[in-house]
Order: C-alpha cells, then sequence, then structure tokens
C-alpha cells in the first residue's frame, strides 16, 4: 500500500520512500527541513539540530518544491496535505504545533481524527465549516 503525498498548491512529490519532506519556518522566522513520518498518527519528525524549535511552537510550513504555504484555509493552526491511498485522495489536516498530536483525513464530509489531542485544543479554535465536519 504505496502512499504518497502531495503539495495542495503545486501537486509535487513530498514523500521520497519513508520520509516527507517540508519546510518549517519557527517563531524567531530560521528555516530549516522538517522530515515527517508518513503514517498517520506517527508523529515522530526529524530537523538537523542547528533549526531550534521550542516545545508547543509554532511552525509554520512550506512546500520545499513551490514554498507555498501549507496552512489550511480552516484554521490557522492546521496544515494541509493532499494524500493519495490506494489510487483516492484525501485532504489531510494536521497540527502545526509542536508536540500537538492531532489529525485530520477528510474525505468528501466524512473526517477521520488521529492523536491524542485530536479532540480539544485544535477543534475549539476550528473555525465553523470544520466543526460542522467534526459533528456526529
Ligand atoms: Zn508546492
Amino acid at each position: 500500500m504505496e502512499k504518497e503525498y502531495f503539495c495542495p498548491s503545486c501537486s509535487g512529490y513530498l514523500k521520497i520512500t519513508d520520509c516527507i519532506i517540508l519546510l518549517g519556518k519557527n517563531q524567531k522566522k530560521e528555516h530549516g527541513f522538517i522530515i515527517l513520518h508518513p503514517e498517520v498518527g506517527n508523529y515522530t519528525s526529524r530537523r538537523h539540530p542547528s533549526f531550534k524549535l521550542e516545545p508547543y511552537e509554532a511552525i509554520e510550513l512550506f512546500c520545499p518544491l513551490c514554498h507555498a504555504s501549507l496552512a489550511s484555509d480552516f484554521d490557522d493552526n492546521l496544515s494541509h496535505l493532499i494524500l493519495q491511498e490506494k489510487g483516492k485522495n484525501f485532504d489531510i489536516y494536521f497540527s502545526k504545533i509542536l508536540g500537538e498530536e492531532s489529525t485530520y483525513l477528510v474525505n468528501g464530509g466524512k473526517v477521520t481524527a488521529t492523536g491524542q489531542h485530536s479532540d480539544r485544543y485544535t477543534y475549539f479554535k476550528m473555525s465553523d465549516k470544520f466543526k460542522q465536519y467534526l459533528k456526529k
């Protein structure tokens, strides 16, 4: 089951072997590459030690190919990528706050939430448009 991750702006491939490669910017406006795990719900990330991030720091994420912001339209605290699995495309939203484990996989009107913080914190900062998706 090969997964692919795309940039929503340029549709460029962001996953190489088992790494999703993104460009990050911290609150001090320093840049660095951030490597994410392609498995949904795996929050391990890697970066060069010179790219310093504080716990719970908000990290702006950008596509390394077209440099477009990956911030979601729904919520300032969520980043947005396209996930392709078994020939289907999903919108995937995840928290840009370091240490906040919230991921939302959206397929049409259906949302699957993953992560220990997915039902709090980010949810309360979400727009009504996104909240209505999460209502059961
Ligand atoms: Zn791009």
